[in-house]
Formats: C-alpha cells, structure tokens, sequence
C-alpha cells in the first residue's frame, strides 16, 4: 500500500502524477479532487435551499435595505423607500418561480430621475454590495443600434458577465445600472421619419433586455462576429436599474402641472408645489415627453427621482456615510502611522466652495485632494506623525491648486 504522501487517497494518482498533493492524517488528497469536492460541496449546499441560494427568511425586508442604504448614501429617502421595496419584490419574485403557483409577480426595473452627481449610481452600488449579486454599470451614450459604429446592446451584458467571473447562473440574477438613460431619448416627441440611430433603435433593442428573454453575448464584448463563440443569457431574472438626469424635463412637469391645475382648485394646488424640486411631481407621462418610447416606459415600472444636494446634504456626504471622503483620508494616512485631523471649520469651507463651483458631491473629492495633496506627497517619507488641518492650512493649499482655478474658467 502506497504511504501517506505518495498518491492521492481519493483519485490514486501518485504524487507525481498532479500539481499539489495536500496530507492528512491518514489520506492525502490531490488538488483536482479538492477542485471536484468543492464543487460538489457548493452545489449540495445551494440546491438544499433554492437554485438562489436565499430562502424568504434570510431576505433582507425593505427597512432593513434602507437602514443598509442609509449607511452609505445620504438623504435621498424617497429613492431609498423605492428601490428597498422593489429589490425586495425582485427577489420575492425570484422565489416564487421555484413555488411554481398562478399568479406570476411581474419584474420591477427601476428608473431614477435626479441631477448628476446626486448618488443615483451610488445608490445601485449600495444595493448591489447588500445583495451580493454581480453588478454592473453601462452608460447608454456608447449603446447603438447593430450596424452603427458604437457598442451592440448586448454589450450590456457581457460587462455583467464579466462581472460574475462568467459564471452564467449567477449573471443571470445579476443588477444592471444603465446610466444617462435619458440620452437615448427620441430627439423630438413625434416618431421620426429619418434614422435616429443613438435614440430609438437603442430603445427598442433594449426593451428586448428589460422584458426578459434569451440574449446570445458575445463573452469579450465588442461586434459580433461569427467565429466567436456566444453565451446565452436569459434575463428574465436580471434587475434593471435605470438612471439620467433628464435635462430640462422639469419644464415638461411644470407644463402637465400648469394645464392640470387650470380650474376651480388651481390656486390651491399651485400654492402647494415645491417650485425648487419640480422632480417629486414627475410621472410615466414626463418620460414620454422627453422622448421615451412607451414600452420601454413600461418596462420600467418604478419610477422615483432624487433631490438635488443642498449645502447641509454636501456636509453631511463629508462626514457620515460609512467610507466617506473624510474617513478615507484618515484611513489613508492612519496607514502610514500618521494621525490626521481636521478642524470643524475646514469642512465648511470645502463644502462652500463644492458649492461655489457647482460640482456637487464629486467636486467634495477634488476639493479635499488639492487640499491634501502637498502632505500626501512628503509626509510619508518624512518623521512627522501628526498632521492637523487648520482653515488657514486648508485654504492655503487649497488656493495654489489647479482645482481653485476652475473658479475662473
Ligand atoms: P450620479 O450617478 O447621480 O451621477 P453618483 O452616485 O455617481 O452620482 O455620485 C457621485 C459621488 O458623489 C459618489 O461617489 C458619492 O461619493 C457622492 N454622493 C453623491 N450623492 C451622495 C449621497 N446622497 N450620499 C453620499 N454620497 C453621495
């Protein structure tokens, strides 16, 4: 008999024979069994519950989504009621198919309305870390119709393939975020006569995605061409999330809000709308007037917008959320021994001048980067261990930055 070490207690091959061959007590196993046994372990595991993995109890409930959500991404609490309760609906839906009864839940893709910057992407992110599903983002600018110099549709899905190491199951309950979905808006509101090779066509290639039907991919992106060999993909069970900042659609709101309240309670009704934030009013009809088609409006079923970032929220972004900007650069310097501290008064300050320059939430980022960036090159070849930000010490690097000049440009 061979001894311990020799071969593997599993398949018999000798040592020689295969790449690793690990020691027990009173075995040995080879690295191609350890490969085949996990495989097996996996697929016991998953199918003693559900091809999902997840039975209904261990669903996160929607409070529990947004209390998850509202640890990394501030305000915005319409959204988040949204986007909880259809993510959980998504997966309600995913567990009733293998229930197999008569009335069959329908899909809930999401749409979200709101300025750039405003944490729409953040948002599906945030979700998608919860879920642990794969996620990917597209941005719809690139998407043309097949023909047309641009990326095929199904591009779409190859980045979410990518994203599940091509692993196809797991693909195939994925999250996309297709983001600026508003530029592939019809360019006017009549159906054109002439190609609208970047509007419509995209449009309708997509509904075929949102609807749920079987997709062959291309596995490295790029055209489709016929010595490559194709994935096929069902995303039926595929969540879509949709976002743009829909540019002067709060016109489109105000006129439908205008010809509504014409009449006995116009004064009322008037009277009661948050002129600031046109969006909380948007309905389907608004999308359509901006140039979707309807049937991609009714395949996103979920529509929610964001509110734009006020100064308080800019503040708050600093600060609060679980890997804020602020905390990133404690860790960033805490790693090379230094103490880094800031006074109350700087964030102020580099929330003032997000807003002076209007760049939102990201311009946070290049704000405090142009801050920092003197101390981030010395400090860590240097002795000191303590860096304290004072106002003075803040506006001084701030203001001999490149980002300060974007003031004038
Ligand atoms: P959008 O997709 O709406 O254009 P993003 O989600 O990409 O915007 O937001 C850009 C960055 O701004 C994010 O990475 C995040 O750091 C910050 N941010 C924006 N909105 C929020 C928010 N509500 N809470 C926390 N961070 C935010």
């Amino acid at each position: 008999m061979a001894r311990t070490g020799e071969s593997c207690t599993f398949c018999g091959r000798n040592s020689k024979d295969v790449n690793l061959l690990i020691n027990g007590i009173s075995g040995a196993i080879c690295d191609d069994c350890v490969q085949q046994a996990y495989e097996i372990v996996k697929e016991q595991t998953v199918s003693k519950k559900n091809p999902l993995g997840i039975t209904q109890k261990d669903l996160p409930k929607p409070k529990d989504i947004k209390i998850f959500l509202d640890q990394y991404v501030i305000g915005q609490d319409d959204a988040k009621r949204y986007l909880s309760v259809s993510v959980y609906n998504h997966y309600k839906r995913l567990l009733q198919r293998i229930t197999k009864d008569d009335v069959e839940i329908e899909k809930s893709n999401i749409i979200m309305v709101g300025a750039t910057g405003t944490g729409k992407t953040l948002l599906a992110r945030t979700i998608a870390k919860l879920l642990q599903v794969p996620f990917a983002i597209v941005d719809a600018t690139v998407l043309t119709e097949a023909g047309y110099v641009g990326e095929d549709i199904e591009s779409i899905l190859t980045r979410l393939l990518q994203a599940s190491d091509y692993d196809v199951d797991s693909a195939q309950r994925g999250i996309v975020f297709i983001d600026e979905i508003d530029k592939i808006a019809r360019k006017s509101d009549n159906p054109s006569i002439t190609r609208d090779v970047s509007g419509e066509g995209v449009q309708q290639g997509l509904l075929k995605l949102l609807e749920g039907s079987i997709v062959n991919v291309p596995p490295q992106g790029g055209r489709k061409h016929p010595d490559q060999k194709m994935i096929a993909i069902d995303t039926k069970n595929i969540l879509f999330i949709c976002g743009g900042a829909f540019d002067g659609i709060e016109k489109k709101i105000a006129q439908r809000l205008n010809t509504r309240v014409v009449g006995y309670s116009a004064n009322k009704e008037v009277s009661a709308l948050d002129r600031n934030n046109l969006l909380k009013y948007i309905t389907p009809t608004d999308l359509k007037s901006f140039g979707l088609i309807p049937e991609i409006i009714g395949r996103l079923p979920i529509l929610t917008y964001l509110n734009p970032l006020d100064r308080s929220t800019l503040r708050n972004i600093l600060t609060e959320p679980k890997n804020s900007i602020v905390k990133q650069y404690l860790k960033l310097f805490e790693m090379d021994g230094i103490e880094l501290s800031f006074d109350e008064n700087v964030y102020e300050y580099i929330v003032d001048k997000a807003m002076e320059f209007k760049l939102g939430a990201r311009g946070l980022r290049s704000i405090v980067e142009a801050i920092m960036m003197d101390a981030m090159f010395a400090m860590p070849s240097g002795k000191t261990k303590k860096l304290h930000v004072s106002l003075e010490y803040a506006k001084e690097k701030f203001e001999k930055s490149d980002v300060s000049r974007l003031q004038t440009a």
